[in-house]
């Protein structure tokens, strides 16, 4: 594997980094250059790289490909960057940076399997749906004694943790882009190379083995990604003094509840499901009364079992080898599945109508039985909790009947609960073994794998709350990558020509301004009873419709002009999936449970209500519990995490889904185009090859770099001592601005002084 390793490196054009001059931006006098080659736009929206024959101000002739010649306005010619820059690792070394040149430069690269590309600051990796050879130990290693430098997740998570010793400051790792675009293999691949690198306590294989446990019980088949994560996931990992791995924290954001009971043909439930059903040992089997999956309705409604290269009863002992491994115990593990398949037959549970009301009873089979037996109630207990309602009307109680539709809703929202409690049950416990003794800052690093921006035919609530996040991720982008970019130049007394950026502070508003916000007014409606997803349509045209991020559209729907795009949304649900109510029969009965879990979770789900009393609160008619807004408390989880990761020194990896189709060669030019500009890479390469990335404050600089003096300066002051450094070692005068306090360089500047200094000491 080694001789792959140096194949890689020495196949990079490393040489071409003295091409890259300022001519990017400058497209005045292009005719007069009379370029060769040129980018043209064929009439399908691919660019193709075409001859120019000849050319004036206004036309030129130019041959495509297959040798057609054409005349074409010369001013729809885009400029091409001579061959030798093919492939070059950064983006920010081409000549002519437009999107075209991007795009080729992305898939010349990417045909020869090289998937990562650098921009600027930021890590790009186009998904190969295939085994692409450049991980493990081998290239571990190369990384680590950085005898290899083309880009990928190894370098850049090399460098988090070099500046986390160094700074001593905690660092994070945010890997967003869209749903199949790689995100969870590229956090799996990046806790890898720290498992590797800061390995030795053994806490390191536990942690990388929650990564099966997570994606059993919360991934699945989507018609977009055969393991899609419906949860977003923030794992921080913390470090000794020494550099090693001593603990590590989840957390998990909005997992999506709604598939357990409901989900789309040709996509499947959770996998767990499918596994235990199919590689359950024959006892556990028989003690769950388990079935083959296709006997579940919940299962069964999307005509979908398996996945293609899959084994579900391998992977079952996969997850069951995991969860020993983070020290859940057997008896622990045997309660798991038994909620899994408590879920499953209640799923299976029906109803009878008795009455000419359309009220119901539980039908008593097997379903129900089972279900009873499972949780630890009895089969009496259970059929009240599903088809009637306790009420206070006055000073007395009254219990009343349920009618097919509300009977239903309540075992489904019972369904969900059950599972959605057992996710953050398994987190919990996940937690309790990865426990971090004391909490030191300054030696963490957190990957965060976090649903991307989503613009479906239909979007829905689920869609409403991803898309507010990533809003909120791009503001912390930009801000990171561009407010403190400028302003620190400023400050510092830097001559440096503004670069405008977009800004989506008002589409943030438009989410969260009180009173008058979508937040807001989703969340005052959802506390009226009688409010419809109509009614709350139409309170937001009448109070948004000035707002210019916002437009009202047809009966229930809006749209919200994105950074990454206009996205109409369907209020239909909006209210319910909000609210999320659970009966408080439903949470009684389970209080009522003699198994253990279920005690848990109606315990989490009072304590949870009983938190929220300054949120706003829930009761929408009948006795339900009184519980924060899905909405509300997402909200609140965004800032918390936004509040942690201002405190890192972030590193981006942007994934890109180079095809829809889940397969390996395929590059879709305008796809790739439309997630490049979602995630505003090209704005980034432009600001950070105008400026100086990288800096140092004086005193930094010269404690740093000063013993390699020559002459000595002890009696100087910093930046003297500095300006000494910056002459001894010929750093040219337009790599670097002296700054009030601290010293701005170009990229890669640094490089010489770092390795002598490692050399030296
Ligand atoms: P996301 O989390 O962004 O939705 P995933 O990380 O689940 O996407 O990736 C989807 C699929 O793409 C994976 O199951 C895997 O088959 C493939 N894939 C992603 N990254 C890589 C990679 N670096 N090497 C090989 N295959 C990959
Ligand atoms: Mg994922």
């Amino acid at each position: 594997e080694d001789e792959e390793v140096e194949a890689i490196a020495s196949s990079l054009p490393s040489s071409s980094k003295s091409h890259a001059d300022n001519r990017w931006g400058d497209t005045s006098s292009y005719a007069s250059k009379k370029k060769v080659q040129s980018w043209f736009q064929l009439p399908h929206g691919d660019w193709e790289l075409v001859k120019i024959l000849s050319s004036s101000a206004s036309e030129s002739v130019i041959s495509l490909s297959e040798g057609k010649v054409l005349k074409v306005k010369t001013d729809s010619l885009v400029q091409a960057n001579p061959e030798i820059l093919d492939g070059v690792d950064d983006l920010m070394q081409l000549s002519y940076l437009n999107e075209p040149t991007v795009l080729y430069n992305l898939q010349y690269r990417y045909n020869q399997n090289m998937i990562y590309t650098k921009a600027g600051p930021v890590l790009i990796a186009i998904n190969p749906f295939k085994k692409v050879h450049l991980y493990g130990n081998n290239y571990i290693e190369a990384y680590k004694r950085k005898s290899i430098e083309s880009p990928h997740v190894y370098a850049i998570t090399d460098i988090a943790l070099r500046e986390m010793t160094r700074d001593e400051v905690n660092q994070s790792i945010i890997i967003s882009g869209e749903s199949g675009a790689g995100k969870t293999e590229t956090a799996k691949i990046a806790m890898q190379y720290l498992a590797a690198l800061g390995g030795g306590s053994g806490i390191e294989y536990e942690i990388l083995k929650t990564n099966p446990i997570l994606e059993a019980f919360g991934n699945a088949k989507t018609s977009r990604n055969d393991n899609s994560s419906r949860f977003g996931k923030l794992i921080e990992i913390h470090f000794s003094e020494t550099g090693k791995i001593s603990g590590a924290k989840i957390q998990t954001f909005l997992l999506e509840k709604s598939r357990v009971v409901q989900c789309a043909e040709g996509e499947r439930s959770y996998h767990i499901f499918y596994q235990l059903c199919a590689g359950a040992p024959r006892i556990l089997k028989e003690k769950l009364n388990l079935r083959a999956a296709n006997e579940y309705k919940y299962l069964r409604q999307s005509s979908c079992f398996s996945i293609a290269g899959v084994d579900d009863t391998e992977q079952f002992r996969v997850v069951m080898d995991a969860l020993d491994i983070v020290h859940i115990c057997k008896e622990d593990q045997e309660s798991v599945f038994a909620m899994l398949a408590a879920v499953l037959w209640l799923g299976n549970t029906s109803f009878s109508v008795i009455d000419n009301e359309n009220h119901v009873e539980v039908v008593e089979d097997e379903s129900l039985t089972t279900v009873a037996k499972l949780l630890g109630c009895s089969t009496g207990q259970l059929n009240l909790a599903l088809s009637t309602r306790k009420m206070r009307v006055g000073n007395d109680n009254i219990v009343q009947k349920l009618t097919l539709s509300q009977a239903t809703d309540t075992r489904d929202a019972l369904a969900k609960s059950i599972y959605a409690c057992l996710f953050d049950w398994l987190v919990e416990q996940i937690n309790k073994s990865l426990a971090v003794g004391k909490r030191r800052t300054g030696r963490s690093i957190s990957i965060l794998d976090i649903y991307g921006f989503e613009s479906f035919d239909r979007n829905s609530f689920e869609q409403f709350c991803i898309n507010y996040a990533n809003e909120r991720l791009q503001q912390h982008f930009n801000r990171h990558l561009f407010k403190l970019e400028q302003e620190e130049y400023v400050q510092d007394g830097i001559d440096w020509a503004r670069v405008d950026f977009e800004d989506n502070q008002d589409c943030l508003n438009l989410f969260e301004k009180k009173p008058l916000g979508l937040l807001s007014l989703l969340d005052e409606e959802s506390k009226f009873p009688n409010a419809t997803d109509l009614t709350f349509a139409n309170k937001l045209k009448q109070h948004l419709h000035s707002n210019s991020c916002f437009r009202g559209d047809r009966g229930k729907s809006f749209t919200v002009n994105h950074y990454a795009g206009e996205v109409t949304y369907d209020t239909t649900g909006f209210l319910e999936k909000n609210r999320d109510l659970m009966h408080l029969d439903s949470i009684q009965l389970l209080s009522q449970c003699s198994c253990p879990l279920p005690q848990v979770f109606a315990s989490n789900m009072l304590t949870q209500s009983e938190k929220s009393v300054t949120g706003p609160l829930f009761k929408a008619g009948g006795a339900e519990s009184q519980k924060l807004s899905v909405a509300t408390k997402f909200k609140g989880q965004l800032f918390q995490l936004m509040q942690r990761l201002e405190s890192t020194t972030p590193h981006f990896i942007r994934c890109i889904k180079p095809n829809s189709l889940q397969s390996p060669g395929v590059y879709e030019q305008g796809l790739v185009l439309q997630q490049l500009r979602c995630c505003g890479v090209l704005e980034v390469v432009r600001i950070s090859r105008s400026g100086f990335p990288t800096r140092m404050s004086h005193q930094k600089f010269s404690r740093r770099y000063g013993f390699l003096l020559l002459e000595s300066a002890a009696s100087q002051d910093p930046l003297s001592v500095s300006v000494a450094i910056l002459q001894q070692f010929n750093v040219l005068p337009e790599m670097y601005q002296v700054g009030y306090t601290k010293l701005f360089f170009r990229t890669g500047q640094i490089g010489v002084l770092e390795d002598t200094r490692n050399r030296t000491l």
